[in-house]
């Protein structure tokens, strides 16, 4: 199956070219002015081809909580969550990861990381849903269980105030041996499909796990993720729990490395940050999410500085609430002029559109295989209308790209040679049924859940906040 895609704009070191591409079966063959036009044509006339983002964080299923939570900090939005969630079957999860491939898609992305929440009891089920979602729509994913050993309240520090805490319900054993069946039956990386080690994070993890997580990875080749830092109270647990930063204790457990990503990092210190730098770990920015539940503002820029790879995520749609990946980029990328004076150091929209495609792909390890036009790459690509108002009057597309609002902008992508979407439309997926699915699955919610309740006075007493 070849594809011409004629005429095309593309970024070249300082500017722009015309060029045709072609694609043959999963992989990009050929960029040259003019090629013989071989295959399906495609005219890419008033168009702009990029190589397709990574969404690298997400957690599809919260698909169904997006818009519900109050303004709220992420220990006590995880209770709100734990307990809206309560009741998903894996035919929800199917239909999120389908609606969570689609946003991704249209908003540029070809590859979706899904730390997806697995129902006790449907662990094997719930995966396979996800999993046949992505294999249905078409989509490149690493799919990461959530899995930990610890109860939500354990990841607020006690502040030196006596507390008990229910053992988990399951053992970090049967974890550990549910990971290796997941990854026999679903992992299948030259299908498009990987499963990742992804424990929640050291706030709710035992060591044993990690370690466990690591032996796993380093025997199947598999990519490591996990939460770091995200909050406050998460930097305070790791002094509680180690006495000394949650990166290091990472790197003591050999988590860190090149196929290793960590979503959020918003609480590193200057050492933290170098040893991101120095074991060539992916920090994943997660702007909205961080924004919303209040978390800070991720030190991305001196992360840059230091020579660690950073890449987007839209984190779950429960905290962020959408999965657009050009408006994350936005965010993702304007934010730090607040944090720095010196503008010499502010990402340009080309570095952000870098960071989204080849960033992403250095974090998952496939930066031999994604994230650039060139001849041998996969052909994980992205053609952008710039006919649209959105994206006129004719100035610097990339720049408009990233620091305007396009709407419908996406007109066509491939995910390994294969076009999922087309005019606009994903193609892969019967989207009048995905909403009409949606709806008759949802009711009209509101109101706090009493899990919160129970976490708040000792949230509010350790972190410093008035009582009452
Ligand atoms: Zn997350």
């Amino acid at each position: 199956m070849s594809t011409t895609i004629q005429q095309v704009l593309v970024p070249d070191s300082d500017g722009y070219q015309t060029v045709d591409v072609q694609i043959e079966g999963d992989s990009i063959v050929a960029i040259a002015p003019h090629l013989p036009p071989l295959g399906t044509l495609v005219d890419g006339s008033q168009k702009l081809l990029l190589p397709g983002f990574i969404n690298a964080h997400t957690h599809s299923s919260e698909m169904w909580q997006r818009g519900l939570i109050a303004p709220l900090p992420l220990e006590l939005w995880l209770a709100e969550l734990y307990d809206a969630c309560a009741g998903i079957t894996p035919e929800h999860i199917y239909l999120s990861a389908l609606g969570t491939a689609v946003e991704t898609l249209l908003s540029g992305g070809t590859t979706v990381v899904d730390h997806l929440a697995i129902p006790p009891g449907q662990e094997v089920e719930s995966v396979a849903a996800a999993v046949r979602a992505y294999r249905e729509v078409g989509m490149r994913a690493f799919v990461g269980p959530l899995i930990q050993d610890s109860d939500l309240p354990a990841s607020v520090p006690s502040g030196g105030i006596p507390r008990t805490i229910a053992p988990y319900h399951r053992t970090t054993e049967s974890i550990v041996a549910l990971m290796e069946q997941l990854v026999e039956q679903f992992h299948r990386p030259e299908e498009g499909i990987h499963i990742m080690v992804a424990p929640t994070g050291l706030q709710l993890c035992s060591d044993a796990l990690i370690e466990n997580c690591v032996e796993l990875s380093d025997r199947h080749q598999l990519c490591r993720h996990t939460h770091l830092l995200e909050t406050k109270a998460q930097q305070m647990l790791a002094q509680e729990k180690y006495g000394y930063s949650a990166v290091e204790h990472l790197k003591h457990l050999g988590f860190l490395g090149p196929r290793t990503s960590l979503a959020h990092c918003v609480w590193l210190t200057d050492d933290d940050i170098a040893l991101m730098a120095a074991t060539q770990s992916t920090a994943v920015h997660n702007p909205l999410s961080n924004l919303r539940l209040g978390s800070g503002i991720a030190p991305v820029l001196k992360l840059r500085q230091a020579g660690a790879n950073v890449s987007f995520g839209c984190d779950g749609s429960a905290s962020n609430d959408a999965q657009d990946m050009l408006e994350v980029i936005k965010i993702g990328s304007t934010l730090h002029t607040i944090t720095e004076f010196d503008y010499r150091h502010w990402i340009s929209p080309r570095e952000a559109i870098q960071m989204a495609s080849l960033g992403g792909a250095i974090g998952l390890g496939l930066a031999d295989q994604l994230g650039t036009l060139e001849v041998g790459k996969k052909a994980d690509l992205v053609l952008y209308d710039l006919t649209r108002l959105s994206l006129l009057p004719r100035t610097d597309p990339i720049g408009l790209l990233v620091l305007g609002r396009p709407t419908q902008a996406v007109e066509r992508v491939w995910v390994q040679g294969k076009p999922v979407v087309e005019d606009g439309q994903v193609t892969t997926v019967d989207m009048a049924q995905l909403r009409q699915e949606l709806w008759q699955q949802s009711q009209w919610e509101t109101g706090p859940s009493a899990y919160r309740a129970s976490m708040e006075s000792h949230y509010r007493q350790v972190m410093g906040l008035k009582a009452g």
